[in-house]
């Protein structure tokens, strides 16, 4: 017998349909119509009595039977387990979920745990979880506590522009934030990699960020126009294409495990995901700084810091709203983002809480303003990456 080849991680780059446009969603039902009569909608309770007016209508047309619900106190467990009770009780045949990045994490795993067709709307730019084969899991209060990993993105995803247009300015902000995070965590987690694929995931990285460079100022200077609809298209769907062609080995580094961190403190829960994840860049460039004296990361930190500056994304912990958090709290988040599971550790040296803690306070800092640690620390560290 021949011996079984090491199977390879299964991909799913993308959803099987993307329909986009202006004004579309009541048109885009059709499409919704020959995944299942009777849909279960996901949403947040604010976006679902918005969109009611236009998307109750348009599935009554179609004859499909819909019922909703929404995924409070937030996308956990809980939620998830009365959601499947709901889309039981409905003898549901489909998932719709319409909303920001939690209400379509929620709806993309309920229809993975009942084994039926999802439909993403985002109603923000905030995140490209419209498209994406992976859904985050947190705590009735927010924190974050684990991802999972679908088997395939969503059946069908409706990106429609006026629905987005209508979403305050600052998700769109936090969604640059999000994407552009792309590139400063692949590269570092996958930027060695010989695998074709991977080396695809990476070069887009690096062409969404560029695209994010030229175009956002403009973009949300003029809400609506040409550039901001590219500017959607780059955060909503080239994000999810890296994170669906890179896969498992092109994931989140130190960005999102301060996010991950941070979302254990209730007084970040003002804040957006990209608002974190975008701070969080500025914290992996400064550990790059600190501990391997990267001067590379020192200057895409002052990049970003100007690039933030234009656009409204936090600097620090101060714009993020924490300038009163208390030390022991920001060592807690410190430590959640350095467990041993924690993306952080995909950097190419090892991180503590205390240079962690160290970055975090210091985001701002001009590149030469603060004493790298001693030299028989950095000679330690060196020595343990290079072992
Ligand atoms: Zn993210």
């Amino acid at each position: 017998m021949p011996t079984p080849v090491n199977p390879l991680p299964v991909l799913s780059v993308a959803p099987s349909q993307v329909i986009r446009g202006r004004g579309i969603l009541a048109e885009a039902v059709a499409a919704i119509a020959k995944l299942g009569q009777r849909p279960f909608v996901v949403g947040g309770d604010t976006t679902l009595q918005l969109v009611q007016s236009q998307l109750q209508p348009a599935l009554k047309q179609h004859k499909l039977q819909a019922a909703q619900m929404a995924y409070l106190p937030d996308c956990s467990e809980t939620s998830l387990a009365a959601l499947q009770t709901a889309f039981q009780a409905h003898q549901a045949d489909s998932v719709i979920g319409i909303g920001g990045g939690k209400a379509l994490d929620a709806a993309k795993l309920l229809a993975h745990q009942c084994a039926t067709p999802v439909v993403t709307i985002p109603t923000s730019g905030a995140t490209c979880a419209a498209w994406t084969a992976l859904s985050n899991v947190y705590s009735n209060e927010g924190a974050f506590l684990y991802d999972v990993p679908l088997p395939q993105c969503p059946n069908l995803l409706i990106l429609d522009y006026d629905l987005i247009a209508t979403a305050p300015q600052r998700t769109l902000v936090a969604g640059i934030g999000d994407a552009i995070a792309k590139w400063y965590e692949a590269s570092v987690s996958s930027g060695h990699s010989q695998h074709t694929l991977i080396i695809a995931a990476v070069q887009q990285a690096r062409v969404l960020r560029d695209i994010l460079f030229q175009k956002s100022v403009e973009a949300l200077q003029h809400p609506g126009s040409d550039t901001w609809q590219e500017v959607v298209d780059a955060s909503v769907l080239l994000a999810g294409v890296i994170g669906g062609l890179g896969g498992a080995q092109c994931r989140t580094v130190a960005a999102h495990a301060v996010h991950n961190g941070l979302t254990h403190l209730p007084a970040s829960h003002g804040t957006l995901h990209g608002e974190k994840v975008a701070y969080g860049i500025l914290v992996q460039l400064r550990l790059e700084e600190l501990i391997q004296g990267s001067q590379l990361a020192a200057t895409a930190r002052q990049q970003l810091l100007k690039f933030y500056t234009e656009i409204g994304l936090p600097c620090s912990l101060h714009d993020l709203g924490l300038s009163q958090t208390s030390l022991a709290d920001l060592e807690h988040a410190a430590a959640i983002a350095c467990t041993e599971n924690s993306d952080i550790h995909h950097l190419p040296f090892p991180v503590n809480p205390t240079q962690l803690l160290a970055a975090m306070v210091s985001t701002t800092a001009p590149s030469q303003g603060i004493k790298r640690w001693g030299e028989e620390e950095i000679e330690r560290q060196e020595s343990e990456v290079q072992a």
